[in-house]
This record gives C-alpha cells, sequence and structure tokens, in this order.
C-alpha cells in the first residue's frame, strides 16, 4: 500500500483555490521505472489534478513520496536520444536575444540527461559546464567531453556552492519536482548576481492541453505541477529572480515524432501511411505546447 503525499497550491496560502480536473487513472502496482522514462511514449497515467481558479496552474492533488520517486528515476530509461541533435538547437535559439544580459562563464543545467544541451553549451563558448543528473544511464550515454561534468543525483543546495554559476538551465524538469519553488530558491542562490535561469516546461494552458483534455500527454503521472506563462513568472519572481521575458519554444521534431507522440484517433492507421510514404521524416517546427522564461538574479 503506497502513501500518497498531498499538494497544495504553489501560490494561495488557504489552499482553498482547487477545482477538480481529473480523478487518478492507475492502481498503486501499475507505476514502475518504464513509466518515469523522459519523453518516452505516454501510458497517461495521472494522479487525481486539480487546477488554481486564480493562476491557472494545474498540479498533482497527491503524489509518491519522494524517496519513491528518487527510486523510480534513477532506474529510468533514456529513450529519446535520437532526437538529441534537434533538441539542443531548439533549446539553444531563445538565448540568443538574451546575449547582451550574458556571461560566458560558467554554466550548469538541472536534470541534463545525456549531456546533449551541455555540448550546446560548450560549443557556444560557456568555459566551465556541469550538469546534474539522477538517471545513471544517462549519464552513462553522456559524451566524453561533458560526462565528467554530470553530478549523478538530484540537485540539491548540497551539490554546490553559492553564487557559482553565470547560466542555470532545466528543461523539462520542474514540472516534474516536488517542491519547484524551493529549487528556483536554490537556484537562486547558486547563481551569482546578475546571472540567468533559463527554464522551459509544459504550458498548462497549450491549445492541444484544452482540446485532449485528460488525454493531453501532459497530463501524467511524472508532472507534479504544470505552469501556464503567468504561474511561471510568479514562480520565478516568488524566488527573488526578475523575469527578463516568457516565450513559447518551437520544437522542429519530424514527423514521425509528432505522430507518436499525439492523441488522436485512428493512430496506427496515421503512422503507417507516414512511414509508406517517407512523409515521417518531415522536419516540422510547431510552437505546440511548450514555454520558456528567463529571469535573472538582481545584481
Ligand atoms: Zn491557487
Amino acid at each position: 500500500m503506497i502513501r500518497y503525499l498531498p499538494k497544495a497550491c504553489l501560490f494561495c496560502p488557504e489552499d482553498d483555490c482547487a477545482e477538480e480536473l481529473y480523478p487518478r487513472n492507475f492502481k498503486d502496482g501499475d507505476l514502475d521505472a518504464d513509466v518515469f522514462s523522459a519523453r518516452r511514449v505516454t501510458e497517461h497515467f495521472h494522479y487525481r489534478m486539480v487546477r488554481c481558479k486564480r493562476s491557472g496552474l494545474v498540479w498533482s492533488r497527491e503524489v509518491l513520496p519522494d524517496e519513491e520517486l528518487a527510486r523510480l528515476y534513477a532506474a529510468s530509461k533514456v529513450t529519446f536520444s535520437e532526437y538529441a541533435g534537434i533538441i539542443r538547437k531548439d533549446y539553444w535559439r531563445p538565448l540568443e536575444r538574451f546575449r547582451k544580459d550574458m556571461r560566458w562563464g560558467s554554466a550548469l543545467e538541472i536534470g541534463c540527461s545525456s549531456g546533449f544541451f551541455l555540448e550546446e553549451l560548450r560549443e557556444r563558448g560557456f568555459a566551465d559546464v556541469r550538469g546534474c543528473e539522477p538517471s545513471l544511464e544517462a549519464k552513462a550515454l553522456a559524451a566524453p567531453t561533458v560526462r565528467d561534468g554530470i553530478h549523478s543525483g538530484f540537485f540539491t543546495d548540497a551539490t554546490y556552492p553559492d553564487d557559482s554559476f553565470d547560466l542555470i538551465c532545466a528543461f523539462q524538469t520542474l514540472d516534474h519536482l516536488g517542491d519547484p519553488l524551493a529549487i528556483l530558491e536554490t537556484c537562486r542562490r547558486k547563481l551569482k548576481p546578475g546571472g540567468l535561469l533559463y527554464l522551459i516546461v509544459h504550458n498548462a494552458d497549450a491549445l492541444h492541453a484544452k482540446i485532449f483534455g485528460e488525454k493531453s500527454t501532459i497530463i501524467d503521472v511524472e508532472h507534479i505541477y504544470l505552469f501556464n506563462p503567468r504561474a511561471l513568472g510568479m514562480a520565478i519572481e516568488n524566488a527573488g529572480l526578475d523575469a527578463l521575458g516568457t516565450f513559447s519554444i518551437a520544437n522542429s521534431y519530424p514527423m514521425e515524432y509528432w505522430l507518436t507522440h499525439a492523441s488522436y484517433p485512428l493512430k496506427k492507421t496515421a503512422l503507417a501511411l507516414a512511414r509508406a510514404t517517407g512523409l515521417n521524416r518531415l522536419r516540422l517546427p510547431l510552437r505546440l505546447g511548450n514555454i520558456g522564461i528567463v529571469g535573472r538574479k538582481p545584481a
């Protein structure tokens, strides 16, 4: 019997803001490490989901305890390396507009997986590139140029000294955390004054989330808190950072990816057709539901 941990709204002190979205749709024994593997084709398990009537924040009302989550993530598999070369470019692009605020010393990525974005940061000119990653398999897949900079484990206050980094990045990570505000606080302390924090998360207000509702890929047991642009800005400012800009992220995956990862009728037929015609290899940049934000630690 699993003891689930209740989760409250991040922003409303009275916790009186929650409206019900969906009931939990799995049994205790259904969860294993495969369910917690990044960007896998989702099983669509999810906890009971609620939404804050004021901020639009969506969250899982009762979740697995942290120790249990840590165990599942450490054993999780890497399932998305074929798209790493595309993702690193897509994630770098929005940073270009913050060049004037950027210093090129030390950078950290929280949840760096196999380190593909660390390679991008190195190639872009960061002198010292670090990562935190709980999945042991992911670190083993990292390129030799970045592997030694990867810490195997979760990002905690003890992992790095304060005032260490010019840039901290976390992609599709904040929505997986049981206490995202505490992590953002820690990020602020680990940034040097004037340093930048760059986050990408799923957009709880995205069109596909509205169309597919409970069947949307973002309604998933891996996601504890799901932000919209407003809630993401609130989270950043709550942590004492100045929000410099919120923006949508274009993902230029091939059709194969979109057809595999979306929820829609006649999926098998559509995939077979696309593969037979070669359409599955067509690259299609879409702004479908990822939002980014850049915040700065006050100097
Ligand atoms: Zn609320």
